[in-house]
């Protein structure tokens, strides 16, 4: 049994915001600028009594020729290869983009345990916004707010049984 969560997925979905909330402090940078999270980002969470560590990353972008957005995009294709399981953050507000599919082809690839996290839920109002992330192709998802926090019980439910 493995123990490494990956938390992936196109810049600025709130992977970030969700990893400072499971691990409680402040580490990783926030912000609402794209893709300021450069480098992996590691801490350590417990749910339900398991303990597992948390790799935060950087946002994947489809074929940049930006040699920094290159960079990230092979990191986070080293947090997926290091992973037991990935949370892939997707966003409500915006709908799958082709950032989005580029992730999702990488995660379909790795045979890995994948729970897709569509956050920015943040009331009920566009949950039911959330169903074409069916179409992604990895199956269930879990409608969270990374910010006010609802939603996190049940995707961490899912995470600690997949590992
Ligand atoms: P990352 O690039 O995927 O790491 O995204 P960040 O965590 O840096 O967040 C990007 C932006 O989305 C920031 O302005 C966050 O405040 C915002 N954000 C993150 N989670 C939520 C959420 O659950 N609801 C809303 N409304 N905004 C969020
Ligand atoms: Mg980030």
């Amino acid at each position: 049994m493995g123990n490494i969560v990956a938390i992936v997925g196109r810049p600025n979905v709130g992977k970030s915001t969700f990893f400072n909330r499971l691990i409680q402090r402040r580490e990783a940078i926030v912000d609402s600028t794209s893709g300021v999270t450069r480098d992996r980002n590691y801490g350590k969470t417990d749910w339900n009594g398991r303990e597992f560590s948390v790799i935060d990353t950087g946002g994947y972008v489809v074929g940049s020729d930006d040699i920094f957005e290159a960079e990230i995009d092979k990191q986070v294709e080293l947090a997926i290869e290091e992973a037991d399981v990935i949370i892939f953050v997707v966003d409500v507000t915006s709908g799958i983009t082709p950032d989005d599919q580029g992730v999702a082809k990488l995660l379909r690839k790795s045979n890995k345990p994948v729970v897709i996290a569509v956050n920015k839920v943040d009331s009920n109002k566009n949950i039911l916004d959330a169903t074409e992330f069916y179409s992604l192709g990895l199956g269930e998802y879990y409608t969270i707010s990374a910010i006010n926090g609802s939603g996190s019980g049940d995707l961490l439910d899912a995470v600690v049984e997949a590992l």
